[in-house]
């Protein structure tokens, strides 16, 4: 079956304005990239999905939020000011720069390519679907930060999980920072495996995500934090997933399983410190094309981030290409570094791998 991928032009919207890290033009050389590496035919289609309504947003969000957030960002795209107190509802890395884009709207259309993607794979038509734009994991109920106003991973988990009456949603975060805004939405339920690798919170936004982080009452056991230490390698990473994530989401059975995150573990990424190259994006996509067999191959795949756009058409496509999977060969965009190629945090990731079973030992037999 095909690689289904939603995307549309109003995602380019989605620009805090020039000079702002954040802009709408980050991804669209992706989809040039791909079709050049890989004819369409029998490799994948391209869809597009519509706005996300003030009923699908208030699944994950307060009413004042979703008003505010709406009125301030229509306003900033015509150049007005819309006077209410912005600094109550967003963090100051979402203030927008000069004249943005129609943030909001571009906002909307990743939720609904959220929920979109929850109806292809749960009714069957595809098995895999790609959200281009998706996993803005720093959104919270009524706080926007990290360049995210609405949460589409927590947005995709719970209207999967409450339309579609699923008892156990698998949520892998492998973005380089920490889910905070998803880690709030799912830390008290045993309804969602969530498992989060990402750079050392103590030297990474959003400062969260530690090992000793497992879930909160109910959902006590059923969140998994892996700190990886600054410049891990494929390495470390392929340790993680073989004595951590393959053994946990094998007893967990999920019965669908969501992933996002970009390029930003990559090692040359700009804005972190990881060091992940084009074959380690791969190993990952295809682990999580492994993990997939759980549950007949029902996979949503969330990805925007990576700040080195010179890289990102390159680390996505290796990252799909296991997802999908595509029978192409890694290509290395950059000469890897000799530091990187022996993974020298290798040991530190022992360590880490350890600390995060020792928690969870309680609650999985798989670390008994
Ligand atoms: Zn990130």
């Amino acid at each position: 079956m095909p690689l289904a991928f939603l995307y549309s032009d109003e995602l380019k919207e989605y620009d805090f304005g020039p000079g702002h890290p954040f802009r709408g033009d980050r991804f669209q050389n992706f989809l040039p990239y791909l079709k050049k590496q890989l004819p369409p035919e029998n490799n994948y289609v391209l869809l597009t999905a519509g706005e996300a309504t003030d009923e699908d947003l208030l699944r994950i969000c307060r009413e004042d939020y979703i008003e505010f957030t709406r009125k301030y960002y229509a306003a900033a795209h015509v150049g007005r000011d819309y006077d209410d107190d912005f600094y109550l509802f967003q963090s100051g890395d979402n203030m927008p720069i000069g004249r943005p884009g129609n943030v909001e709207m571009a906002a909307r259309v990743v939720v609904g390519q959220a929920k979109k993607a929850a109806d292809l794979v749960m009714t069957g038509k595809y098995q895999k679907v790609v959200s281009i734009g998706g996993g803005l994991h720093h959104a919270k109920s009524a706080y926007g930060e990290g360049f995210c106003l609405y949460n589409d991973v927590a947005f995709c988990a719970k209207y999967a999980q409450e339309v579609y009456k699923l008892d156990r949603v698998l949520v892998l975060d492998s973005d380089a920072h920490a889910g905070n805004g998803t880690a709030d939405y799912l830390f008290r339920s045993p309804n969602f495996l969530f498992i989060d690798i990402h750079q050392d919170p103590m030297t990474i936004y959003p400062g969260t995500g530690f090992a000793e982080d497992i879930g909160d009452g109910d959902g006590k056991g059923f969140k998994m934090n892996i700190p990886m230490p600054v410049y891990a390698g494929n390495r470390s990473y392929a340790l993680a997933f073989d004595e951590l994530i393959m053994p946990v989401v094998a007893e967990f059975k999920p019965q669908l399983i969501i992933r996002n995150g970009g390029s930003d573990p990559y090692f040359e990424d700009g804005l972190t410190r990881l060091g992940l190259t084009a074959a380690g994006f791969r190993m990952m996509g295809d682990h999580v094309r492994q993990m997939s067999e759980i549950c007949g191959g029902k996979q949503i795949d969330l990805i925007a981030s990576g700040y080195n756009p010179d890289v990102l058409p390159q680390i996505w496509f290796a990252l799909l290409s296991g997802i999908a999977p595509f029978d192409v060969p890694v290509v290395e965009p950059r000469p890897i570094p000799a530091r990187l190629q022996a993974d020298f945090a290798y040991e530190t990731s022992k360590t880490v791998v350890e600390q995060v079973k020792n928690h969870l030992r309680p609650y999985w037999k798989c670390f008994q």
